[in-house]
Order: structure tokens, then C-alpha cells, then sequence
């Protein structure tokens, strides 16, 4: 693949159990591996066979990932060649399908094998307790209901992705319209937001009947796996063995007690600042100074060199990972024409090596977004001596630490792209964007568990659920005139249709992140060794032991929460 911005890489380990020349774009070429791994586990009589061939599936689970990451970054790299396309959609296609249910076969010979008792327990209970839930939540007749899903929430997306508004003679998409929510024209803002409610608004009775339908697929799809309501379902689904539903509930209530408070303050002096009556929807994006964008560097080189210099400062393994990211070309961060939009982290399974991806224009965001990135890449080098490839990565709960942790961490250090005031102001929005998250994180988690433990609900209750949330986590913004919008606000969060109860991860992962962050600022080096020790262990561990192993505790209720709330706002305050 000649469009790939790294050139070959260093295999980690000499391939044992997949050829050297083998074309893993090829389905024919695959199957016998499949067939192979299947046969042999009827032969594994020792502990030790089992292990063997435990590595040699992991060993072909990477190369396959990494084939299916290389014609990924091709993709996103290249969105203009059309052969880059072909190739990752040939993939997705032709050979992900034939895959799965092959990958399946072999976790269920694996959970129902013989000489499992034989492996040493503690060395496997995670990796025993994942294989045997994708096995056990197995039903036949989910697979169509499944497909479904997706449809349904294709047309989720189909409907979002469509919506554009006619603004001063210029058809925009949404995500454009984003942008004039920072303006400080007060009236151009509210123009901009009221365009974009009421084109949603328009489509309200579209969504309506889109959930409707996927509460609906997911309620079966939960009874036929015996389980009385979706909600329990999807934390099986999700792997959720460290917390249950009432743990959720008491980080709700741990936000509204000790979070909600510091939101209300911040909206305060943000309303006194922008001098304005009443803080309206359109009030809460724009600088509440009127002062004009940060701008932390010109050139991505600068982007790059800066943030090694922070990583300098913080630990000199990260330093030395970081350094070695570049020299493998494993870094693409320009923005340019024919890239795919956003950012993002790849694993390269098989060289166990970390790839970023992003479109740095010279925004405080840029700064965010590298850093982030870069702690989700330290994660996969910390864990590359681990063989067993599901081991090799942690449940998104920790991953989000190693990424976030990075922010806070780096954040110390912005005076590599800002003079003093600035690198102060370009901290305080971040940390009001980490206070701000966790209301919305409640709101939406919370009206998941209420819509799935209310089956047979109306349209109407669920409404009405839905704005009791908002006066819980809300905050003080008025929304007279705009009642129906503040009603149906959720049908913009994708979670909510596309990926159900999947979005408190990143509340639990912001509190571990805080607690590394606050442990750093007793001891830098201490919480930074133990902060590399967690991403060493991978997704080896519980959750709950990744979280000791970097300093923190795994609990969310006010306990954890409340002294985090206060190390928060003493750091605001000292930053004006
Ligand atoms: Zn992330």
C-alpha cells in the first residue's frame, strides 16, 4: 500500500502461525487459517497446547486488524484515490463478514474447551469472563434483529447527516453552522441557532419514529437473550462486570450534588461577562471576553515540536515514545484537501505500533486533540509485550484515562505554545469543558436507564422524562420560546440511537483522569510511573485494578467526586 504515510514497519515478533507471504485481502487465502485453529483446538490436551494455540489465534487476529487499519489510514489519508477506497470497502464487504462467525466458532471452542480449567485462572479471568459473555448472549434469532438495528440506525444517521439550512444565500450542513455559534454577534448567533433547531424540528416526528422502532428491535432483542429489560442486557453486552445500573445512578446523583453547583457558577460569571440578562442556548459557545481565537502555533512542524517539548517535561519515556512516533512517520496531522475529516488513534496490531490521525488548522483544539491522541498511543506501546492480542487493549472506561490524563497533564505545560495569559485562558476553557461534560453525560445516561426500564412507554412520558433531566442537569439557561427544541434536544446525541448506553465511559474515564491529574500535582513522577504502569497492563485486568494500578479509585459516586469538584474549582479561580 504505496499511500500509506509510514513505510514498512518492524514486525514485533516473526510470524509463527500465519505465512509470511499471504495476501490477508484475500477471503480464500484466510479460511484455511480458520480451519486450521479449528481443527487443532479438538487436539490441545495440555494447558500449555491451549496457550499455544491461544497465540496463534491472537497472532492472526492482529494481522488481520492491522490489514484492516492499513487500508483504513489509506482511506482517511487519501479520500481522493479511488483505489485507497476499493481496498478498505473490499475489505469491510468481502472479508470482516466472513470473519466474524469464524472468530465466533473459535470463542466458543475455546469457553466449552477441556483443558481451559488448566490455564492459569487469574491470568485468563478477563479474558475467560469477555469470551464466555459474547457466547453466552449468542441467539440465532437476534442476527436479523441485528441487522435491524443497524438499519434503523443508518437511517439515523441518514436523516442527521442531510439536514442543511439556507444561511445569508449558503446551503450549510449543521456541523458548519457550529462555527457561528462562536461569533460574538449576539443576534448572527441566535439567527444561526434557531436555524438549526427548527431544521431539526422540522424532522422531530422522523426521529420520534426511528427510536421508537430501535426500543422496539432492542426490547427483543434483550427477551430473547433472557433478559428482562434491555437495560441489563446491554450491560452484559457492553462488559460491564466492575458496575452496575445503581452505580450509574449514583454518579447522577453525584453530579447534580457536586457538579451542578460549579456548572451554575461558571454560567454566572459567563452570563455577567458576555452582559447579558439571562444566558440564553445561543449564549454558551462563544468567548464570553469577545476576545479572538487562540492561535498556539502556525505550522504543524510547531504543533509537533511543542508538544514534544511537553512530553519532555513530563516523563522522559514518553518523551522517548513520542519521538519515536515521528520517526516512524506514524504521525499524520496536517490538515490538507483530500483528507477525511476529524481525528483519530489506530493501532497497528501486528508492529504493535500507535498511528495518529488528525487535521491541525492552528487551534487551541489542535493542542487538545494531539495531546489526547498521543495518551490513547502511549496506552498502545506500554501494552506491545503483551501476546495475547485482546490483552493488548483496555475497556474504553481506562482507555479514556490514558487519553484524558494526557490533557490535564499537558495542560501544565501550554506555555510551549502560549505567553502566560494565554496558556491561563486556553486551561480555563478546557477545564470548564471537562466541568460542563458531566451534566450531559448524566442526562443522556439517564434517560437511557429510564426509557429502557419503561417498556410500552408514549412519546409523551418519554418527553416528559427527558425535560425533568433537563431541569436536573441543565442549568440556569433560558430557553422561553424555544420549548419544543429544549424537548427534543436529544434527538441530536448519536449515542442515543446508534450505540444505546454507550456514553457514561467517558464520565467514569474523566473521574480516573482527574485523580491522576490530582495525584500529579502531589507528585509528579509518582503518579506518572504509576499512571505507566496502568497503560502497561493493557486490558489485562479488571477495571477496577487498572484504575488502583494508576492511583485511582474506581468509584463514582459523591465521595470521589466532590474532592475532584473542589481541586476543579480552586484551579478555576486561580486562573481568573
Ligand atoms: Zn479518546
Amino acid at each position: 500500500m504505496s499511500s500509506l504515510p509510514f513505510g514498512p514497519l518492524p514486525a514485533h515478533k516473526p510470524r509463527r502461525f500465519v505465512p509470511e507471504r499471504i495476501n490477508l485481502g484475500d477471503w480464500a487465502q484466510i479460511a484455511p487459517l480458520f480451519d486450521q485453529l479449528e481443527k487443532r483446538s479438538a487436539s490441545c490436551a495440555s494447558g500449555a497446547d491451549l496457550e499455544r494455540w491461544l497465540l496463534d489465534w491472537s497472532e492472526l487476529s492482529a494481522a488481520l486488524d492491522e490489514e484492516s487499519s492499513k487500508r483504513y489510514i489509506a482511506m482517511t489519508c487519501h479520500t481522493d484515490d479511488a483505489e485507497a477506497e476499493k481496498a478498505y470497502l473490499h475489505f469491510v464487504e468481502k472479508v470482516e463478514p466472513e470473519i466474524k462467525p469464524r472468530q465466533f466458532k473459535l470463542a466458543r471452542s475455546y469457553v466449552t474447551h477441556p483443558a481451559r480449567r488448566k490455564l492459569p485462572e487469574q491470568r485468563y479471568q478477563v479474558f475467560d469472563r469477555d469470551t464466555k459473555t459474547l457466547v453466552e448472549l449468542f441467539r440465532p434469532e437476534n442476527v436479523p434483529l441485528e441487522t435491524d438495528e443497524a438499519r434503523l440506525s443508518q437511517q439515523y444517521q441518514k436523516l442527521s447527516g442531510s439536514l442543511t439550512v439556507q444561511f445569508r444565500g449558503e446551503e450549510k450542513t449543521l456541523i458548519q453552522m457550529g462555527r457561528y455559534l462562536e461569533e460574538p454577534d449576539r443576534p448572527l448567533r441566535q439567527e444561526a441557532w434557531e436555524l438549526v433547531a427548527n431544521r431539526r424540528l422540522q424532522e422531530a416526528g422522523k426521529f420520534e419514529e426511528i427510536f421508537d422502532q430501535l426500543v422496539k428491535v432492542r426490547e427483543r432483542i434483550a427477551k430473547n437473550a433472557g433478559y428482562p429489560n434491555y437495560r441489563d442486557y446491554a450491560f452484559r453486552k457492553l462488559g460491564r462486570f466492575d458496575y452496575t445500573p445503581e452505580d450509574c445512578v449514583r454518579f447522577h446523583a453525584a453530579v447534580e450534588a457536586d457538579i451542578m453547583p460549579v456548572a451554575r457558577e461558571l454560567q454566572a460569571t459567563r452570563r455577567t461577562q458576555l452582559g447579558v440578562e439571562k444566558l440564553r442556548p445561543w449564549d454558551l459557545a462563544v468567548d464570553p471576553l469577545n476576545r479572538p481565537p487562540l492561535r498556539p502555533f502556525e505550522q504543524v512542524e510547531q504543533m509537533v515540536s511543542r508538544t514534544q517539548s511537553i512530553f519532555a517535561k513530563l516523563d522522559p519515556g514518553l518523551n522517548a515514545d513520542f519521538l519515536r512516533m515521528q520517526h516512524l512517520r506514524l504521525l499524520d496531522l496536517a490538515n490538507r484537501k483530500g483528507k477525511a475529516p476529524g481525528g483519530y488513534q489506530s493501532t497497528l496490531s501486528e508492529a504493535r505500533v500507535p498511528f495518529i490521525f488528525m487535521n491541525a488548522v492552528g487551534v487551541q483544539r489542535d493542542v487538545e486533540t494531539i495531546l489526547h491522541e498521543a495518551g490513547h498511543a502511549f496506552h498502545a506501546l506500554a501494552a506491545r509485550d503483551e501476546d495475547l492480542y485482546a490483552y493488548r487493549s483496555a475497556p474504553i472506561e481506562f482507555c479514556e484515562v490514558a487519553s484524558m490524563s494526557m490533557e490535564l497533564l499537558g495542560n501544565e505545560y501550554l506555555e510551549a505554545f502560549y505567553a502566560a495569559p494565554e496558556a491561563k485562558r486556553a486551561r480555563r476553557t478546557h477545564l470548564e469543558g471537562v466541568v460542563n461534560i458531566f451534566p450531559w453525560i448524566a442526562t443522556v445516561d439517564a434517560f437511557q436507564h429510564w426509557i429502557y426500564t419503561h417498556p410500552g412507554h408514549t412519546r409523551d412520558e418519554r418527553t416528559a422524562a427527558w425535560l425533568e433531566l433537563m431541569a436536573r442537569f441543565g442549568g440556569d439557561v433560558d430557553w422561553s420560546g424555544f420549548e419544543a427544541a429544549r424537548a427534543n434536544l436529544w434527538h441530536r446525541q448519536l449515542h442515543i440511537f446508534i450505540h444505546a448506553f454507550y456514553y457514561i465511559e467517558y464520565g467514569i474515564a474523566q473521574l480516573g483522569a482527574l485523580q491522576v491529574w490530582a495525584n500529579s500535582k502531589q507528585d509528579k513522577t509518582a503518579a506518572l510511573e504509576h499512571y505507566k504502569e496502568a497503560l502497561g497492563l493493557g486490558g489485562s485486568r479488571p477495571l477496577p485494578e487498572l484504575f488502583a494500578a494508576a492511583g485511582c479509585k474506581f468509584e463514582f459516586s459523591r465521595a470521589t467526586m466532590a474532592p475532584l469538584m473542589g481541586l476543579v474549582h480552586r484551579e478555576l479561580q486561580g486562573l481568573g
